[in-house]
């Protein structure tokens, strides 16, 4: 897992994040959203959206949910990208 050293560019790197990344084969995550299964489904290249969320500065918890989903609850953690 190759993760960049944090830069000190601007001030408030602690914030929750949303990014989008494809669904693995063996995902069992729970989209926060709905509450169903993010699921791998081969035929469809089916993304998600998964969230580091921090509380008051710090992190608290990764939140999963379907692409469609996340922009049905109008990005709640940000635009994903
Ligand atoms: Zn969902």
């Amino acid at each position: 897992m190759a993760t960049k050293t944090a830069s000190t560019s601007t001030k408030s790197n602690w914030r929750s994040r949303a990014v989008i990344r494809p669904i693995e084969a063996g995902s069992s995550a729970e989209c926060v959203a709905c509450g169903e299964r993010v699921k791998f489904q081969a035929k469809i290249k089916a993304q998600q959206v998964i969230c580091n969320v921090y509380v008051r500065g710090r992190w608290d918890r990764v939140e999963h949910f379907h692409l469609a989903c996340y922009n049905t609850a109008g990005e709640p953690h940000g635009h994903a990208a």
